[in-house]
C-alpha cells in the first residue's frame, strides 16, 4: 500500500511546483479569496499554503487524505462536466505519501482540527483553534523517495517553476488575492480586486500591463476575453501566452497558433506576444480527464474556438490602427 502510494505519487507530484499547484488549486476549489504561499529551500524543506476557503470538516480530514477520495464529483457522469480544478482525489494522498504534512483546517463556526501525516500514514489529530480556512504545511518533500530528488533541476529552476504556476493561477483568478514568498521574502502579490490589467501589472510589471489592450468576443459556445500586447511589445518566448479555460491553465498548441494567427504578419519571426486569454465554456464541451497534471485537455469544437480567438485578436489590432 505504501509502495503503490509512492508510485502513484510520482505521477502527480514530480517536483515542489506540483505540490504548490495542487494545494493552491484546492484552495481555489474551496472558494478562497485570499491565498498565501511560502516556500523554503525551493520548496524541498517546506511549503506552506494558507487559504480562507470553506475548510474541511473534522470528520472529513481522513477522507481528504485517502486516495481517490474527492468531494468534487460523485459519479462517472460528473466526469463529463468537471467545473472544479481537482476531481481525481489524488493530490493530498500523493503529497502525504512523499513528505511530512500538517493540516490545520476549520469550517465556518466549527472547532478546527490539526492533523499530521507522514510517508502515507496518519500520525495524529487534535482539536485546534482556527479561523475558517485551511493551512497545509509540507515538509521534507521526497524524504522517503530519494531517487526523485535526482530528477530535480537547480534550486533556481525549481523556484522559477513555482513562480510560473502561481503567475498563471493568479492570471486566471484576478478576483483572488495571491501572496507568494520565498522564506518570507515576497515574490508576488496580487490585489484580488478582479481587474485583469491590475493582475497583469502585479505579475509582469506595470510597463507591460500598460502596453496591453482588452479584447473580447463570444459565440453560442464560447466566451473569450483577455489582454493582448501591442505588436511592438513582444518577447522571445511563447511563455508569456497564458490560456485559461474555465480558470484552468492549459497548454494547447492549436489555440497558441490561433493567437499567433491573430497577429499575422504584424509579428516578426521568433517574436511572441504577451497574451492572457480567458475562455468560458460549458464544462460538457471539455474533457479534462486526459492526464493527471491536467494541463492538456480535449476540447470539442476546437476549430470554432480557434477561429473565434484569431478573429478577436486581429479585430482588436485593426480597431487600434483606425
Ligand atoms: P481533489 O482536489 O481531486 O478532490 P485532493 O486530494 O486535492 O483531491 O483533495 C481531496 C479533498 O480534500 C477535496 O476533494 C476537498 O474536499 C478537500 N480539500 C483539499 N484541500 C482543501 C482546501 N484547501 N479547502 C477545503 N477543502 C479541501
Ligand atoms: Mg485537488
Amino acid at each position: 500500500e505504501t509502495l503503490t502510494n509512492q508510485i502513484a505519487a510520482g505521477e502527480v507530484i514530480e517536483r515542489p511546483a506540483s505540490v504548490v499547484k495542487e494545494l493552491v488549486e484546492n484552495s481555489l476549489d474551496a472558494g478562497a479569496t485570499r491565498i498565501r504561499i511560502d516556500f523554503v529551500d525551493a520548496g524541498l524543506k517546506q511549503i506552506v499554503v494558507q487559504d480562507n476557503g470553506t475548510g474541511i470538516a473534522r470528520d472529513q480530514v481522513d477522507l481528504a487524505f485517502t486516495r481517490h477520495a474527492t468531494s468534487k464529483i460523485s459519479n462517472e457522469h460528473d466526469l463529463f462536466k468537471v467545473a472544479t480544478l481537482g476531481f481525481r482525489g489524488e493530490a493530498l494522498a500523493s503529497i502525504s505519501a512523499v513528505s511530512h504534512v500538517e493540516i490545520l483546517t476549520a469550517t465556518e463556526g466549527a472547532i478546527g482540527v490539526r492533523a499530521t501525516f507522514s510517508g502515507g500514514n496518519k500520525k495524529g489529530q487534535e482539536d485546534a483553534a482556527a479561523r475558517k480556512g485551511t493551512k497545509i504545511t509540507v515538509r521534507d518533500l521526497f524524504f522517503n523517495t530519494p531517487a526523485r530528488l535526482k530528477y530535480l533541476r537547480s534550486p533556481r529552476t525549481e523556484i522559477m517553476k513555482i513562480v510560473d504556476i502561481i503567475n498563471r493561477l493568479a492570471l486566471g483568478y484576478p478576483q483572488v488575492s495571491f501572496t507568494l514568498s520565498n522564506t518570507g521574502k515576497i515574490l508576488l502579490r496580487t490585489t484580488g480586486n478582479g481587474n485583469l490589467k491590475q493582475t497583469v501589472a502585479n505579475v509582469y510589471g506595470r510597463h507591460i500591463a500598460e502596453g496591453m489592450e482588452n479584447f473580447s468576443t463570444k459565440d453560442n459556445d464560447f466566451k473569450v476575453s483577455g489582454l493582448m500586447s501591442k505588436p511592438e511589445l513582444t518577447r522571445s518566448t511563447r511563455n508569456f501566452i497564458s490560456i485559461l479555460l474555465n480558470g484552468r491553465y492549459i497548454k494547447n498548441f492549436q489555440l497558441n497558433t490561433a493567437i499567433m494567427d491573430g497577429y499575422g504578419s504584424k509579428l516578426t519571426a521568433r517574436h511572441y506576444p504577451i497574451v492572457v486569454v480567458s475562455i468560458k465554456v460549458d464544462p460538457l464541451l471539455v474533457d479534462v480527464n486526459v492526464h493527471p497534471t491536467k494541463q492538456e485537455v480535449r476540447l470539442s469544437k476546437e476549430k470554432e474556438l480557434s477561429r473565434l480567438i484569431t478573429t478577436a485578436i486581429s479585430n482588436a489590432l485593426v480597431e487600434k490602427v483606425e
